[in-house]
């Protein structure tokens, strides 16, 4: 058997992304841009997007930001709050302003003080959804804090998701960046309105890396990565072919102040090497025939998109990921594994 050098995909789309706003959406933008077509733009700037207007604001800044040679669309998500307007919500959605709505339990990740304290509270909302056919984005993880944090994916499938989705089984759910085989088996026990986004770095580290020769702030991420047989899992349920899961990095930069500080943020930037790094991954499982499904055509499917025209080369040659990137006014941001050798390659 000849070894594969080089593979040829539709051109993919990142299915859950940060690219936050202003200074840093300028700095990060580009890495994605090169690579997708479009992605889920996550609704958690401060004050978040809760309404169609802040979204059709938002698209236009990250338009406007866009290298000028670039095709990109950004697809816009809501920020579900306790007091949300469904009207607004399905009425975005109906003339595109709006691809999903993203659910923040109170209190799970980066600016997520707004988020809903009661799935009680949005279940009108998400009622209409279900019958608009607008998917709920879900951060699943428990946020009692008596629960231990490498738990709270596995409990907020029994205490949430499941009781949920036997509520409105005509929802169409993504389990966002799972972390678990907890998480792989239910998603698999299923119908097809559940599907889930798995990153690149939940693919590569498991828990191991937060602490190898001390503490490590920039594989600090939530949901936390779990242990070994997890990471195996997820290995597993994303190059086995299945049509559940696809690409979705969130990539979440913070200024490296932030990050490698006494109380370091929460986020991995994995965008300046992402899709080389999943490449990698289905490589070294021999599973680069199922990349373009993984990356390409299972997302647009579950969303009732077309696929992407246009396609992209990959090839195995030796590089490096950057170690910084600037952020005007003087700042930095580090990637996911900076400085590090890459396998792969984007052929222009
Ligand atoms: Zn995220």
């Amino acid at each position: 058997m000849t070894e594969t050098t080089d593979i040829t995909i539709r051109h993919p789309d990142d299915w859950h992304l940060h690219l936050r706003d202003g200074d840093m959406l300028k700095a990060v933008l580009p890495f994605t841009a090169r690579r997708f077509a479009r992605a889920i733009v996550m609704p958690n700037l401060d004050p978040p997007v809760t309404t169609a207007a802040a979204a059709e604001a938002y698209r236009d800044r990250i338009t406007a930001a866009l290298p000028a040679d670039a095709s990109f669309t950004p697809l816009m998500t809501c920020y579900l709050t306790d007091d949300a307007d469904a009207g607004d919500i399905v009425d975005g959605f109906a003339t595109g302003i709006f691809t999903a709505v993203k659910l923040f339990p109170a209190g799970a990740t980066t600016n997520s003080a707004y988020g809903v304290t009661d799935m009680g509270k949005v279940l009108g909302v998400l009622e209409r959804m279900a019958s608009a056919g607008m998917p709920l984005l879900v951060h699943g993880e428990a946020t009692d804090p008596g629960v231990d944090v490498f738990d709270r994916e596995a409990v907020f499938i029994d205490r949430t998701l499941a009781p949920l989705l036997d509520r409105l089984p005509g929802l169409k759910v993504v389990f966002e960046h799972i972390t678990t085989s907890d998480a792989v088996d239910f998603v698999l026990s299923r119908g097809d309105n559940l599907a889930a986004t798995v990153t690149v770095h939940h693919l590569t580290i498991n828990r191991n890396a937060l602490f190898e020769a001390g503490i490590n702030p920039h594989m600090y991420c939530l949901p936390v990565a779990k242990r070994e047989p997890h990471r195996l899992a997820l290995r597993k349920a994303v190059t086995s072919g299945s049509v559940k899961f696809f690409l979705g990095t969130d990539s979440a930069p913070h200024a490296l102040t932030a990050k490698e500080a006494a109380c370091g943020c929460a986020g991995i930037f994995s965008a300046p090497a992402a899709l080389e790094h999943y490449a990698q991954v289905f490589d070294e499982e021999n599973a680069l025939d199922h990349f373009e499904a993984f990356a390409s055509l299972n997302g647009p499917k579950f969303y009732g998109l077309a696929p992407n025209e246009g396609q992209i080369t990959l090839t195995k040659t030796a590089g490096t990921v950057p170690d910084n990137v600037a952020v005007k006014g003087g700042g930095a941001v580090k990637p996911f594994l900076a400085g590090q050798p890459l396998e792969w390659a984007v052929v222009d």
